[in-house]
């Protein structure tokens, strides 16, 4: 189970959390996963309060999906699972101003690519406003709940704060019969909007805000995406959640740490309203990123401002970003199983997600040979026509990947970083007069240096011993270095992009900084002069290989037969491990 490392986050405003900094490292399919909601829904099915769970994950479809709602997914879902019961996919599409169509594909696609599936089980709240406005006719005719004609300001002004109760409104005392009679015509469209709203009435002494009567109704005259004009009143947040899961018969409805204030009001409704089921209402903690925003609002702006190029630019923490980017379902599922379910918030630093994936990767990503900032090499003792193609394994990590054949020809490509002509201290890469050897090729010896008028090195004459072929000599020499390589006669051109955090800050808009002067103007480099090995023309969008000794990457939509775009997932070097290292340090 992760604990908190007890590293307070000084910097980050109005959240009092720790970093997760000793996570176990073990894989998660390797731990028995618990947490104390599954330990709730254990309890629950042994002592028979229901037969089978039901949760059910509620997204609002005014967004993408990002990594804080693969959390939810992973949980909900997960538990449906682990425990024989059942997860609905709801749209949660009460404010028509803000929703569309767009959004609800984007989340079906997203929740199936995660790998989950809601079978026959998808709801929309839309579908129940008929039953909804019914509940809230039986709370009018039952006094518990009345038309206010307060404005919306003057509704917040007599709300009170914290420390001071709230004010009635005249129109409290108002009868059921002409609250009724209100609440019809509101329905039926006599009213401009914010000039009437329904509310509970409970109890404006409450010491919890949201028992002080909340508002249920508003008037909203907005086309619905799926109700079309059918309303011009829309329940509230409050108002629809739990009814909605009463209808559904969810069990245990799970739902972010912020909402653990409304839950008295969630239970109020539940209790006061002829519902079928009760449901119950569960808190866990949201997940948060280090360099990594997850509000909508500001994921929009991103959009909308052009700081990115759309929802799934792979800088973004949306799944859609994350997939383009090469991020592999397993990869997420593993690391919301690694950060697990807790009841304080907490800050993940982003390192951990990327441990997660480069673990899947690390286990099931081909090998491929690619050059990023080539060095043309050419070989002169190596006949000019001559093409051999040589074995080479598709994943050392996994042999039952196989091996393929890469062509092999006097004129090749190296990465120019793998060359100093005077080599520093500890540089065992090729050097004049010094051999490496090629992997699953020859050893060769760099013989000359040829240089333009700038004194800028553009190519190497070098030599290899046809003894080595495979990667090993007779008389057991070996090279210090290993490099990859590409036949120039086969190699195909490629643009790679490469990512970085979109946000420089590990913790954006803190210290009262708007977010957008955090974003990282270096997140992407484009390198538009690679070239990469002739099997990888196939590779398809959505699977992401490593390029031996630079990292992992997959195509990117953009990338066509003629003109191979690819992006870089991650490069290859865990800095989690090294922060965690960190983390036991510094609380020893
Ligand atoms: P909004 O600001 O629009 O309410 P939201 O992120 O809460 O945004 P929803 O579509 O309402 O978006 O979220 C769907 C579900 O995902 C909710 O149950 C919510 O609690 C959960 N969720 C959202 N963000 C996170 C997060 N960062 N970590 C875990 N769960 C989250
Ligand atoms: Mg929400």
């Amino acid at each position: 189970m992760p604990r908190s490392s007890g590293r307070s986050l000084g910097t980050r405003p109005g959240v009092s959390c720790a970093i997760l900094g000793s996570v176990s490292t073990q894989t998660p399919s390797s731990s028995k996963r618990t947490d104390f909601i599954r330990e709730i829904v254990a309890t629950d099915l042994r002592e028979g309060r229901y037969q089978t769970v039901v949760t059910r994950f509620p997204p609002e479809p005014n967004g993408y999906l990002h990594i804080g709602h693969a959390k939810s997914i992973c949980l909900n879902f997960g538990i449906a699972e682990e425990f024989g019961g059942r997860c609905h996919l709801r749209f949660d599409d009460t404010n028509p101003v803000k929703e569309e169509q767009e959004y609800i594909d984007a989340i079906e696609a997203d929740v199936r690519w995660l790998g989950f599936d809601w079978g026959e089980y998808l709801y929309f709240a839309s579908d129940y406003f008929g039953q909804l406005y019914e509940w809230a006719c039986h709370l009018v005719r039952s006094g518990k709940a009345y038309v206010d004609d307060l404005t919306a300001d003057e509704i917040r002004e007599h709300r009170g704060t914290l420390t001071e109760p709230g004010r009635e409104s005249p129109w409290r005392s108002r009868s059921a019969e002409d609250s009724l009679d209100l609440l019809e015509r509101m329905r039926a469209g006599e009213f401009r909007d914010g000039t009437r709203v329904l509310r509970a009435r409970i109890d404006m002494n409450s010491g919890n805000i949201n028992m002080r009567d909340p508002v249920l109704y508003r008037i909203l005259h907005a086309r619905h995406p799926r109700t079309g004009d059918d309303w011009c009143i829309y329940p509230t947040y409050d108002f629809a959640h739990g009814q909605s899961d009463a209808i559904e018969n969810i069990t245990h409805s799970i739902c972010t740490l912020e909402f653990q204030d409304h839950r008295p009001l969630y239970d109020w409704l539940i209790d006061n309203l002829p519902v079928p089921s009760c449901p119950h209402q569960y808190e866990f903690a949201r997940l948060n990123l280090t360099h990594t925003v997850l509000s909508k609002r500001v994921l929009l702006r991103l959009v909308n401002e052009g700081s990115v190029r759309g929802w799934d630019d792979p800088r973004m923490p949306t799944l859609s970003g994350l997939r383009r980017r090469g991020f592999p379902a397993e990869g997420i599922r593993d690391f919301a199983t690694l950060v697990g379910v807790a009841k304080s918030e907490s800050v993940v630093e982003v390192e951990m997600l990327e441990h997660a994936v480069r673990d899947v990767l690390n286990r099931k990503a081909l090998r491929r040979f690619a050059v990023l900032n080539p060095l043309k090499v050419v070989i002169e003792n190596y006949p000019e026509d001559e093409v051999e193609e040589m074995e080479t394994a598709n994943n050392p990590e996994d042999p039952s990947a196989g091996t393929r054949l890469v062509p092999f020809t006097r004129e090749l490509w190296i990465e120019a970083d793998d060359f100093m002509e005077e080599p520093v201290p500890k540089f065992f890469r090729l050097a004049p007069g010094r051999e490496v050897r090629l992997r699953s090729a020859y050893f060769v010896t760099c013989r000359e240096v040829v240089k333009d008028a700038d004194g800028t090195v553009v190519e190497l004459r070098c030599t290899y011993d046809p003894d080595t072929r495979g990667g090993s000599a007779p008389d057991g020499r070996r090279p210090k270095a290993t490099l990859h390589w590409v036949s120039a006669a086969h190699a195909l051109p490629a643009q790679v992009r490469l990512y970085d955090h979109l946000f420089r800050s590990p913790y954006p808009g803190s210290d009262g900084r708007d977010v957008f002067e955090d974003l990282n103007p270096e997140s992407e480099t484009v390198l538009s002069r690679c070239f990469a090995e002739p099997s990888l023309a196939d590779l398809p969008v959505g699977e992401t290989v490593q390029f031996e000794r630079l990292g992992y990457f997959c195509p990117d939509p953009d990338s066509a037969p003629a003109a191979l775009v690819f992006n870089r997932t991650l490069t290859l070097r865990d800095t989690w491990a090294k922060l965690q290292a960190q983390g036991r340090h510094e609380g020893a």
